[in-house]
């Protein structure tokens, strides 16, 4: 059983790895370089070449780039996509590459005929209407849509709305690419809210952590309380194990699906009071927390019955990204 995986220096896509090779999966992970890949190894030596090997995939938006890396493979994990808020050309930097490395990597799998499934990682930003948030009263599931257009989003000066709308036209494009050029493999979305938990991924400092693991610490040593990015969150475990069982379960069930994987709902001013409870020396370095307003809820029932998942304690979450977020300031 041969698993490819794009993305692989990532903070999720490393978790996914953790995982697939913990159930016997052998594993090609795709890299942007060969500095990467070392860095991966450098962390996890205990991994012989039987059971991980890296494809170098320099840019995923040239039309065969993928070709070689999902050669005999059974599954392919696209979790591959620009995610940071620090970008010059809307275009260019977010909009293209997330579309056009998921199209890459669909076309590259019609052709090879090993591949039975690909799971996407997509996002609650292909869920969530910016134009409507906090949006009260509503229960977003995976029946809802950014309705965010490609030209609003050319033109936005907002980088976390161009973000959102980076996530919405990739997601479309995939099952577009499944309409039209209807493959023999079966196509599984994930849909996860902000990814919180313990970072597995090479990282050496707080500058090069990835995005998410920086949304707690955002209310560390602020006068105020920042914004919460989304009103829900999945521990990064629970969310590549939803990866994982998609791959797992029976084809029938999870075929065409797109999965809300939410654990719970989420506030910084939640995480802010969790963080205080559990380490008192740095409530003092806590702002207030902001006036309370209502906002969506969700649902995650679809996942929690085609899949069985348990999800893991927000307290829990909180804890071990907070533990690791100390220490990396500590050795920083
Ligand atoms: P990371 O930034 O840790 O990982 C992103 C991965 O994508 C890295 O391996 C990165 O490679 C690669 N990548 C970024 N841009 C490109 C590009 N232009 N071409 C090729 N590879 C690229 O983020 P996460 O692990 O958090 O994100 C993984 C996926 O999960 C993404 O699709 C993201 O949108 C999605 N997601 C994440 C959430 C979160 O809160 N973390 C929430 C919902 C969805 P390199 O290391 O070389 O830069």
């Amino acid at each position: 059983k041969i698993a490819c995986i794009t993305g692989a220096s990532g903070f999720l896509a490393t978790q996914i790895i953790l995982i697939l090779l913990d159930r016997s999966w052998k594993v090609r992970a795709c890299v942007r370089s060969q500095a990467k890949a070392d860095a991966w190894k450098a962390k996890f030596p205990m991994f012989s070449v039987d059971q991980i090997e890296f494809a170098f995939v320099p840019d995923m938006q040239i039309e065969g780039s993928f070709v070689e890396a999902v050669k005999g493979c059974e599954v392919v994990f696209h979790t591959a996509s620009p995610f940071n808020f620090v970008f010059k050309d809307n275009e260019k930097d977010m909009l293209i590459p997330a579309k056009q490395g998921a199209l890459t990597l669909l076309k590259a799998a019609k052709r090879e005929s090993t591949v039975k499934r690909v799971i996407f990682t997509s996002s609650f930003a292909a869920i969530v209407d910016p134009h409507l948030d906090p949006r009260p009263g509503h229960t977003y599931t995976e029946a809802d849509w950014n309705p965010s257009t490609w030209e609003e989003a050319v033109k936005s000066t907002d980088p976390h709305f161009v973000y959102l709308a980076s996530k919405a036209h990739a997601e479309k494009a995939v099952w577009d690419f499944v309409k039209d050029e209807k493959p023999a493999f079966s196509v599984t979305s994930i849909v996860p809210p902000v990814i919180l938990g313990e970072a597995a991924q090479p990282f050496t400092s707080m500058v090069d952590i990835n995005q998410s693991s920086r949304v707690l610490w955002r209310c560390v040593d602020v006068p105020e309380m920042p914004a919460t990015p989304a009103y829900v969150c999945v521990d990064v475990k629970d969310c590549a194990l939803c990866h994982i069982l998609a791959a797992e379960q029976d084809i029938a069930v999870v075929n065409g699906k797109r999965y809300l994987t939410v654990g719970a709902p989420f506030t910084q001013n939640d995480a802010a009071k969790v963080i205080a409870e559990l380490f008192p020396d740095v409530a003092s370095r806590l702002p207030p927390p902001s006036p309370y307003h209502e906002y969506y809820t969700y649902s995650s029932a679809q996942v929690e019955k085609d899949l069985g998942i348990k999800w893991r304690p927000f307290e829990q979450t909180v804890k071990e990204t907070f533990t690791q977020l100390l220490n990396t300031e500590k050795n920083s």
